[in-house]
């Protein structure tokens, strides 16, 4: 039997990216018809506004002017995320940061590691991007004469999450004739053959289709509570557990920060987005380690007022994935498949890389599912576990040990084997690419050598011969006094946007 009728359930980040994505491959046959239903009365989870530099790739792909995704989305530019207080401030000073930004500490793609290591206090890792001074200064990444989803350094965007998900749908129902369903699904109508049927909806029709795609969210309306996939609980790994969002205004002459500033606290981290209009701020904890009220304590303290009557929104955060991603006719994306805490904007990344993968394996017939399904999921399993290992990475290497909760995270026996057999070896060696064996690994050498030497990871450094210290000395040099020169040239962030805003004012 073919597969003609696709339903995707969610109308949130998660649900239109698979519209798009499964619109890209599947518009050219006109024998199939993508619908994607969501409830106005459940509405989406509207957080998620840090991104990586994938996603300029995918909205390209989608046809998407970067010019629309900035000007409808409140979008700024985002070079990385600068982590503070992730160290023990007693022994690196109460301002200790370091950058993970979107860019190789290879310069001129020489790997001056060894060199580094060898020189821990002559300079910060860090700096090995020329994003340090770009993004320190405040730059946007792109000069005025930049071509779209180009810049003089590599960056991805913080946006609306609301509006962004509207830009996608727009997207999808005007080039890629996706039909929209506004419905509450009251009941989801299972064969004899456990493959889901169709749903009942709120005012009583029902309607059936031939292939499903859960992105409804963290109830996982299809593949948790319908086929009762159950979740691999990962919050022994991941101790983090709840947020605290908070929107911000700001005015327009206030600076916008080209990076998300994750500063950690004494149970967990808060997130700091800047936006045109506003900051989306979020207080990330784990609850076994800090209460509610503490929380707001803490998060009050670093807005420098008091949160207690504030407008704060709490998200409880189921720390996991679903055990296969599909089943039967029925695959999950988004929050609907699982979810690692925000740190590194991992979920849109994952969901974008999922949505990929069932789009181009897409069974064309319904005998093909089991085939192609087998190995999505082993595929799926592969890239969480990973990503799980990076996040946790963070954490676990950290040498604060000034709360229960950062004595638990860095003494946790609990760690994949892959990253415990990778972070023995970089005991001897640095990372290199060729550690990163799967094309699955979606975090790699470079991802890891930053966060690694950002927070002193002690890797024993290897003898060196002098002309290679030369050059990496050279190289060195060189990449500093262009992350300066790019700092003195580039336009300011906020600039560069208001000249945006202006001139497609003035049009
Ligand atoms: C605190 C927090 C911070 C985050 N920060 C980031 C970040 O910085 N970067 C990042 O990449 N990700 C982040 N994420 C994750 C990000 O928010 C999600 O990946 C993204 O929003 C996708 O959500 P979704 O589409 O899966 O679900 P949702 O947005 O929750 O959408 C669910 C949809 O399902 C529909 N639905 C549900 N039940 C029914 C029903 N019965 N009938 C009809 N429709 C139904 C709803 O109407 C809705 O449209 C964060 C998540 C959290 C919790």
């Amino acid at each position: 039997m073919k597969i003609k009728r696709v339903a995707i359930v969610g109308g949130g980040t998660a649900g239109w990216l698979a519209a798009n994505h499964l619109g890209v491959e599947l518009a050219r046959d006109p024998e199939i018809e993508i619908t994607l239903i969501e409830s106005k009365d459940i509405p989406i989870i509207g957080v998620g506004e840090g991104t990586v530099p994938q996603i300029k790739a995918t909205l390209k792909k989608f046809g998407i002017a970067e010019v629309d995704l900035l000007s409808c989305c409140d979008a700024t530019f985002k070079q990385g995320i600068k982590f503070a207080n992730w160290m023990d401030a007693d022994k690196h000073g109460h301002n200790h940061f370091y950058y993970h930004p979107f860019s190789s500490p290879f310069p001129s793609g020489y790997d001056v590691t060894n060199y580094w290591l060898n020189n821990t206090a002559d300079f910060e890792f860090s700096r090995l991007s020329e994003i340090y001074s770009v993004a320190e200064l405040n730059r946007s990444p792109k000069q005025k004469s930049s071509p779209p989803y180009v810049g003089a350094v590599d960056y991805a965007y913080h946006f609306n999450a609301v509006k962004f998900a509207d830009l996608l749908a727009k997207n999808a129902r005007e080039k890629f004739s996706v039909r929209h369903i506004v419905e509450t699904i009251e009941q989801v109508k299972i064969k004899s053959d456990g493959n889901i049927d169709g749903f009942v909806y709120a005012d009583g029709r029902t309607e059936l289709f031939d292939f499903f795609v859960d992105c409804s969210g963290f109830s996982s309306l299809l593949l948790g509570k319908t086929l009762a996939v159950p979740l691999l609980d990962k919050s022994a790994q991941i101790l983090t557990d709840a947020a605290l969002a908070l929107q911000e205004p700001i005015t327009e002459t206030d600076e916008i920060k080209p990076y998300t500033l994750a500063t950690a606290h004494s149970a967990g981290w808060i997130w700091d987005i800047p936006l045109t209009q506003r900051r989306g701020i979020g207080f990330v904890y784990s609850s076994q380690h800090m209460s509610e009220s503490e929380a707001v304590a803490s998060f009050s303290s670093y807005m420098g007022r008091d949160l207690q009557n504030a407008n704060l929104r709490k998200i409880p955060m189921a720390i996991g994935y679903r055990e296969s991603f599909w089943l039967k006719n029925c695959a999950a994306l988004g929050l609907a498949q699982g979810f690692v805490e925000p740190l590194e904007a991992t979920s849109i990344l994952v969901t974008d890389f999922a949505a990929l993968q069932l789009a181009r394996n897409f069974p064309k017939l319904a005998d093909d599912i089991p085939l192609v399904a087998e190995y999505c999921n082993k595929v799926m399993r592969y890239t969480w576990e990973r990503v799980i290992d990076f996040v946790q990475l963070h954490y676990l290497i950290s040498d604060r040990r000034d709360s229960s909760f950062w004595r638990e995270s860095t003494e946790n026996g609990v760690v994949s084997d892959i990253l415990k057999e990778r972070l023995a070896m970089w005991t001897i060696a640095p990372p290199k690419k060729s550690d990163f064996f799967s094309a699955f690994d979606i975090f790699g050498v470079e991802n890891y050598l930053f966060v690694l030497y950002g927070m002193n990871y002690p890797t024993r450094p290897g003898v060196m011969a002098l002309p290679e210290k030369n050059r990496s000395q050279e190289l060195v040099r060189q990449v500093q006094e262009k992350s300066m020169q790019m700092g003195d040239a580039l336009l300011s962030h906020r600039q560069w946007l208001t000249e945006l805003k202006r001139a497609l004012d003035s049009r």
